[in-house]
């Protein structure tokens, strides 16, 4: 049997005579309706199966898509926000009870967690905040009251005047020959020296004041010079001159005014303690000095440079590991509470500055403070625009 075609088939069979010999060949053809049937049947089951195969996997991926990658990508998206923003206080959406949904529970519950320790952390980096804002304004109070010395004779010095003037008024009054034309002389002393006195004491009352952690621009040559306000007539007295080399048109830096006047006094208080040591072992005069020059220096970050030199006896190379350490202190007690450099250092350092010592030995010391000029630096988040 031999198939023609997909349609038709052909058997064929011999026909022997009585010797065994073919004599006559029988030929039928027949159409192939079963094996037709049976391709058609196997075309359509591929079709079929083809068809449901490509169904059930577009069915597994919506599944897939809905029941696991959806979700996966919503906590991700949701766990990175929170990362991002540090908003411990947000918590996931939970949105099923499978697996995802337990994980998306267990990670609410580390939040929870989370949250708790960020507020008592918190809590804990407010508190030192206080003690340390305690510490510096105890330290300046320190440093008010060994600067009281000095304020009285800032204060002494104009009170005399107005004093002479009015006992030299008093005398031409007795005299009878005080006449009300021509004091102006007088009246401009009177008027110079109330006026000076005010300004002394309105600056100590406000070098006094709390600072605020408000961030203003802060002119630090204006600064330098309204240190000597305060301590100007203490080194005339103890003859330590004082050179000032101010640059024009220096950049304003962020800062708060008052601390950094409190960082400058520390500093110039430390060199005039040097110089007075320095001179008390000289059987002669000592000519104590100190030099203080700012600068702008180009760069990135754009800066401001303050340098303060004394030519006093020097830090000692064992000592100088431990000047910046609280406490640390070769005064006298009562004299030096070891204080003012730590906190200089951590007023700068708040305002990603430095503060160190360039240059130290038996012909004095060189201090310098960097701090980044106001256009080097962002503006920080407690800012005060000043007018
Ligand atoms: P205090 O002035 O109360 O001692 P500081 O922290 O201001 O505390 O200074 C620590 C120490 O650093 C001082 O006791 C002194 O030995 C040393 N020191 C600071 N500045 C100078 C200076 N210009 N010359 C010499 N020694 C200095």
């Amino acid at each position: 049997v031999t198939p023609i075609d997909e349609e038709t088939l052909q058997a064929r069979a011999a026909i022997a005579d009585m010797a065994g010999h073919p004599v006559a060949e029988i030929s039928v053809k027949a159409p192939r309706h079963v094996v037709a049937q049976g391709h058609r049947t196997i075309r359509y089951f591929l079709f079929w199966q083809s068809v449901s195969g490509v169904l059930v996997t577009l069915m597994a991926i919506v599944f897939v898509r809905r029941v696991i990658l959806t979700p996966i990508t919503n906590l991700n998206n949701q766990v990175t926000a929170i990362a991002a923003n540090s908003s411990f206080s947000e918590r996931l959406k939970i949105t099923s009870t499978d697996e995802i949904g337990e994980m998306s529970r267990a990670i609410n519950q580390m939040l929870t967690a989370l949250e708790a320790a960020n507020d008592r952390q918190m809590a804990a980096f407010e508190e030192l905040k206080q003690t340390q804002a305690q510490l510096v304004q105890s330290a300046k109070l320190a440093s008010i009251g060994e600067l009281a010395a000095g304020v009285a004779h800032e204060l002494n010095q104009p009170l005399m005047v107005i004093r002479g003037t009015g006992q030299m008024l008093e005398r031409a009054r007795t005299d009878g020959r005080l006449v009300m034309g021509g004091r102006e002389g007088q009246r401009d002393l009177i008027e110079r020296n109330t006026k000076r006195m005010m300004n002394i004491i309105d600056h100590l009352r406000a070098f006094s004041r709390r600072s605020s952690r408000e961030r203003t621009r802060v002119d630090v040559n204006k600064t330098l010079k309204s240190c000597f306000l305060l301590i100007g007539e203490q080194l005339r007295v103890q003859n330590v001159g004082v050179e000032m080399e101010l640059a024009d048109e220096l950049p304003r830096v962020w800062g708060d005014e008052n601390q950094l006047e409190q960082v400058l006094l520390n500093l110039i208080t430390n060199a005039r303690d040097a110089i007075k040591t320095k001179a008390a072992s000289y059987d002669e005069h000592y000519g104590g000095s100190m030099r203080l020059s700012t600068r702008h220096r180009m760069g990135s970050p754009e800066l401001v440079e303050i340098r303060l030199r004394d030519n006093g006896g020097g830090i000692a190379e064992d000592k100088l590991d431990w000047i910046f350490d609280p406490f640390f202190t070769t005064k006298d007690v009562g004299k030096g509470t070891g204080l003012g450099l730590s906190i200089s250092y951590g007023i700068i350092r708040e305002y990603q500055g430095d503060l160190r010592v360039e240059d130290t030995g038996p012909d004095g010391t060189t201090f310098v403070i960097e701090l980044p000029t106001d256009s080097g630096l962002e503006a920080p988040a407690s800012v005060v625009e000043d007018i």
